[in-house]
């Protein structure tokens, strides 16, 4: 079962976790084939998820990516 505010592939769930601990907020805004956003605590910069990215492993790896990028 897939838990509110949770994102339903589990490799972007587990990164989107990631982002968390190190600091960034996780918005959950569904619209369209959005599913929300990580928003940088520290410079504000926002990075739209994919509610569903055509390759999940993709969509992990740049949220990744967009979390070390703004290890402040
Ligand atoms: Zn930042």
């Amino acid at each position: 079962m897939v838990s509110k505010g949770r994102h339903q592939n589990s490799d972007v769930a587990s990164a989107l976790d990631r982002a968390k601990r190190a600091g960034c907020t996780v918005a959950p805004d569904k619209n369209g084939h959005r599913w929300g956003w990580v928003v940088c605590c520290s410079c504000g910069a926002r990075l739209a998820v994919s509610g569903t990215p055509k390759i999940p492993g993709n969509e992990a790896k740049k949220i990744d990516r967009f979390v070390r990028e703004h290890q402040h």
